[in-house]
Parts: C-alpha cells; sequence; structure tokens
C-alpha cells in the first residue's frame, strides 16, 4: 500500500538527491556558518510568485544573500496599522528592522499574469470574494498614476502597467515609518527592476525618471 511519504513529488526528490550531492556540497560551509551565525542578508528583493522569475537564480547567489518575499504582481501594500494578517509588510518589517537590509529591490516582470489579471478586470474586477481580485486591486493607484505619467506612453500597454505596479509598491515602501526613516537616514535604499523572462534582458529604474533602462554587464561564463 502506498503510504504517504511516497506521494510526494518524486521528481522533487531526485532533484534534493542531486543539490545534495552538487549544491548542498558547494555551500557547505556556508550553511554551516549560517546555520551558527544566523542569516545577514543585505538585500531585500520583492518578487512575483511567477515560477520563471526566480531571484536568487537571476543574481545568481547562494544560501544568505537574498531575503526574498513573492507575491502575485510583487506588490507592496502601503503601511496599514489595522487588525489582520500583512504576509508581505511582516516581511518587509522583518527584512528592515531585524535584519537591517541595505536595499529592497522590486522586481516585476515581464508577461505578469497578476498585472494581466488587474487590466483585464479594469472594466469587469474580479468578484470580491477573490483572492487575487481583492489582492491586485493594489494596482489602482498605479493605473491612476500611469495615465498621469507620459513617459510610458511608448510602450505597450501591459509593461507600462508593469512599470507603473514597480513604481506603485516603491512609492507604498516610504508609507513605512520605520522604511521613510531608513531612506532619509541614508542607511536603506529602495530600487526598481524588471526582468523579460524570454531574452532575460533586465531593466533598472532610474529614481530621478522613473524610467527603467536595460543594463548589459558582460555575460560571465565563470
Ligand atoms: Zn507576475
Amino acid at each position: 500500500m502506498e503510504t504517504g511519504i511516497l506521494k510526494f513529488p518524486a521528481h522533487l526528490l531526485e532533484g534534493y538527491g542531486r543539490y545534495l550531492g552538487k549544491g548542498f556540497v558547494r555551500y557547505k560551509e556556508t550553511h554551516e556558518r549560517l546555520a551558527v551565525y544566523g542569516q545577514t542578508p543585505e538585500v531585500m528583493v520583492v518578487s512575483c510568485c511567477d515560477s520563471r522569475v526566480t531571484p536568487e537564480g537571476i543574481f545568481n547567489v547562494g544560501p544568505g544573500e537574498l531575503f526574498v518575499v513573492r507575491n502575485v504582481a510583487n506588490l507592496v501594500p502601503p503601511y496599514e496599522d489595522t487588525e489582520g494578517q500583512h504576509g508581505t509588510s511582516a516581511a518587509i518589517e522583518f527584512a528592515v528592522e531585524g535584519l537591517k537590509v541595505k536595499h529592497i529591490v522590486v522586481m516585476g516582470h515581464g508577461q505578469c499574469g497578476g498585472v494581466k489579471a488587474f487590466r483585464e478586470n479594469a472594466n469587469a474586477p474580479l468578484a470580491t470574494g477573490k483572492f487575487i481580485g481583492r489582492w491586485i486591486k493594489l494596482l489602482e493607484p498605479a493605473a491612476i498614476a500611469m495615465a498621469c505619467m507620459p513617459i510610458d506612453k511608448a510602450d505597450d500597454p501591459q509593461l507600462a502597467m508593469e512599470y507603473a505596479g514597480i513604481r506603485q509598491s516603491l512609492k507604498n515602501l516610504l508609507t513605512f515609518p520605520f522604511i521613510e526613516q531608513a531612506v532619509q537616514q541614508g542607511v536603506l535604499e529602495l530600487h526598481g527592476a524588471w526582468f523579460d523572462i524570454g531574452s532575460g534582458e533586465f531593466r533598472v529604474m532610474d529614481p530621478e525618471t522613473g524610467k527603467f533602462e536595460p543594463v548589459r554587464p558582460e555575460a560571465n561564463l565563470g
């Protein structure tokens, strides 16, 4: 008879076996150090749940280097002093107040399903009982801000909305009193970025203009 443990996806266990043989061995000392001394990541990344956008893979980093929170459409809600379970805000609080990260990167991406759902339902909102519909309402101020901002007019509407969502999340980060304070003190920097799934292109937001510019460091084959 099949026991519960055998129902665990076999390909994940095979992958874990390869990880033990390669990845864990490669980072064995790092793991031991992290277990003893704890984590001290300098960078927090707010990324989308999308399986095609993996922060650790894109930035080619090992364990202990990135503090990552992923949610639908890489959104940061505004600061709220209300009852309720605010998962993303809890992660942000821990990163800034507990770990004292020096950077928060809000990383959007192309073909974002969460952004697409918002755009397609702008005139016919998803049922209020649906979690995604309620969550992506966070993009509403971004859509309003986008309408007043001509810089993305040349881009396609999906891309423009992806950019606007990133800008809004950066704006929302500053509504957290401890973030505003850390930024003013110069101990925390906020960054916007965007990743293209098909080409691997990476764009960084210019904080002065709000524009996203491609960055092309030399591909390192080492
Ligand atoms: Zn997405």
